[in-house]
């Protein structure tokens, strides 16, 4: 157990688990960058291992050994692909720490589960089932689990992670054990990101961009971007932005739209939210020192606060969305004229 926020919920099951009380079905609730995956690992290795205790895992018997290579031959993982996506069951324990959003998680895939789990395992009579992304499950495939969802065979689990539980259907969300960390104390995930080196100052800008997801932050702090053959880390970058933003506001100044425009798309976007949104924040009376962004340009907190109007940024949130939906079809070189558009929508 190495993420110390995910400590809660490995304990609840491993005490549940020795102690014989454990529910077959478990659903857990997190994402990618909080460390979701590394949940799953932790509690599939703690299951199959051979001599399991208090402890954790024995790390010695054949399927700690197994496990600790990154595969399992009793372990299935079921992916969310994209249609066109053919392998879409695995049992490589290391693609579950892939970041893939998207698609759907097939319902053929999902009818497999069943046969899986009722042929005899080769290992040590146990298997496990894993369905990553289940918030992708469409209402057909989602049904056709519900039967072997409620009742594995003994000496079976079946796991899904999702995003959230309100994206899954209530029917299989009141036949598991839930499991969520979602909630992750903000001192644990700076203290996380303390001490694996991030500058102090860095942490909150890390953070805020990252919705508090602490592995996802540090992948952001670890971020060098280029622009015009100079380097920057990420924070640096988020800072820029929010100076020119400034500036931009002020004077017009087509450079800022120039700099900004060199960004990655989705990094372009994560920033010019936040800044949206905490500036909304502001001008709800938050404490700008509460605002990670917005704390770093507090001298302009006034000049925020009067020259935009709540209605403006509302409207250049949403334009953000709109051109984020739009992605696909915008060519690359629109992305002057849409930042002009963005900043013209938030002076109104
Ligand atoms: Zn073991």
């Amino acid at each position: 157990m190495q993420l110390p926020w995910l400590a809660q919920a490995y304990n609840q099951f491993k005490d549940s688990y020795l102690n014989n009380k454990m529910s077959s079905s478990l659903i857990i609730e997190g994402t990618y960058g909080k460390g979701a995956y590394h949940l799953v690992h932790d509690i599939v290795k703690l299951y199959m291992c051979s001599n399991a205790n208090e402890n954790g895992p024995c790390n010695k018997c054949k399927s700690c050994q197994l496990i600790n290579e990154g595969s399992h031959l009793d372990v299935e993982i079921i992916l969310s692909t994209k249609t066109q996506d053919e392998s879409a069951i695995t049992n490589n324990l290391n693609v579950l720490y892939e970041q893939n959003e998207l698609g759907t998680v097939r319902i053929d895939n999902l009818r497999n589960i069943s046969s899986f789990l009722h042929e005899s395992s080769v290992i040590n009579d146990k298997k496990v089932v894993i369905v990553q992304n289940a918030h992708l499950m469409k209402e057909q495939g989602a049904n056709s689990i519900l039967k072997t969802f409620e009742e594995p065979p003994l000496n079976r689990l079946i796991i899904l992670v999702t995003k959230s539980f309100s994206l899954l259907l209530p029917t299989i969300l009141s036949r598991a054990v839930k499991l969520s960390i979602e909630n992750i104390s903000l001192d644990l995930a700076k203290d996380y990101l303390y001490q694996n080196n991030v500058k102090k100052e860095d942490i909150d800008i890390a953070l805020a961009l990252s919705f508090n997801a602490p592995l996802q932050a540090l992948n952001l702090s670890r971020d060098i971007i280029t622009v015009d053959k100079q380097d920057y880390t990420f924070v640096e970058i988020v800072k820029n932005v929010l100076n020119l933003f400034l500036l931009y506001l002020k004077t017009q100044d087509e450079s800022v739209i120039d700099f900004i425009s060199k960004l990655a798309f989705d990094k372009r976007m994560l920033i010019l939210h936040e800044i949206v949104l905490e500036i909304l924040k502001l001008k709800a009376r938050v404490d700008a020192s509460n605002l990670a962004l917005i704390s770093n340009i507090k001298e302009s907190e006034l000049f925020l606060k009067q020259n935009l109007k709540m209605r403006s940024l509302f409207n250049a949130h949403k334009f953000l969305l709109d051109l984020e939906i739009a992605e696909k079809n915008i060519p690359s070189q629109a992305s002057k004229a849409n930042l002009r558009e963005f900043f013209r929508i938030l002076k109104i």
